[in-house]
């Protein structure tokens, strides 16, 4: 699978600054943010006089306050005129895809001539979104404290009130460390929310999709999970040195207890040969 870096480099190519590239790796992320904190995005797709399609690459999330106002803005539109609906073209970013518009404008600033860094856009707070037909909208919406950003950027809108939250970029950032953390149990970072380079890199060489768990560990892995492949060798009675890295010791010590269980003796250990040793990851 495409690593972000890749997707980078080929949005500079083609001159785009098509994020959906990363939809999987982003869902990853909005899932991850409302396991840390539950329901601080909510979905806001169904809200009546809102035009939706299946293909749509939008995020639909907000806060829930910004999607209360925004649903009394579009209920009184609807009263005036129930044929009009509102297209929203861009809502919650995530993450990654604040990174790859951070790194087109640093990089390609003839695609996008200026991004926040992650964790500091407005769309990463679930407090914003960009429409067609400003003209049409913006006093419905700044009616209910959606306020229109100007000539500078017309299709943007934010959402001011003294109950929103500004820190949720700040979640965004803590939900990809947090998500990299558990699928790269070799490759720790610290979960603070703070965007640097080491988060940088790690998400650079993050797949496209989203994180697939890896099941199979063989000669020449090492960490965490080696270390309990070793010692759940050693408790089911195979001797092997626990040192975290899956050297010939290690690997003679799985194809003995593979033959003894009744599994294929390749001296690797996948999804049966960690079950077998009653490892769940
Ligand atoms: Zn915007």
């Amino acid at each position: 699978m495409a690593t972000v870096k890749e997707a980078i480099d080929k949005l500079i190519q083609s001159n785009s600054d098509d994020t959906s590239v990363v939809s999987g790796l982003s869902r990853q992320i909005i899932t991850q943010m409302n396991d840390l904190e539950p329901s601080i995005l909510v979905n806001f797709e169904s809200l009546p006089g809102l035009q939706t399609s299946v293909e749509s690459r939008v995020n639909f999330y907000l806060q829930s306050t910004a999607k209360e106002y925004l649903r009394a803005a579009l209920r009184e539109s609807l009263r005036k005129n129930t044929s009009v609906k509102l297209k929203v073209n861009s809502a919650f970013r995530s993450t990654v895809q604040q990174h790859i518009l951070h790194q087109l404008s640093i990089r390609a600033p003839r695609i996008i001539p200026l991004a926040a860094k992650p964790g500091n856009s407005n769309h990463e707070n679930g407090l914003a979104i960009d429409i067609n037909d400003h003209a049409i909208w913006q006093h419905y919406l700044e009616d209910h404290g959606w306020h229109w950003f100007g000539k500078g950027d017309p299709v943007h809108f934010h959402f001011a009130a003294p109950t929103v939250r500004h820190d949720i970029g700040t979640l965004g950032v803590k939900a990809f460390q947090t998500l990299w953390n558990r699928f790269n149990p070799n490759d720790l970072m610290t979960v603070d929310g703070n965007f640097g380079a080491q988060t940088a890199a790690r998400m650079d060489r993050s797949p496209v999709g989203g994180f697939v768990m890896v099941t199979l560990f063989r000669l020449g892995d090492s960490g965490a999970v080696v270390t309990r492949i070793q010692q759940n060798l050693i408790n089911a009675g195979f001797a092997t040195p626990i040192t975290g890295t899956f050297d010939q010791k290690t690997q003679d010590a799985v194809i003995k207890f593979q033959i003894d269980r009744g599994l294929k003796g390749d001296g690797a250990a996948g999804p049966m040969t960690l079950r077998a040793l009653g490892i769940k990851l």
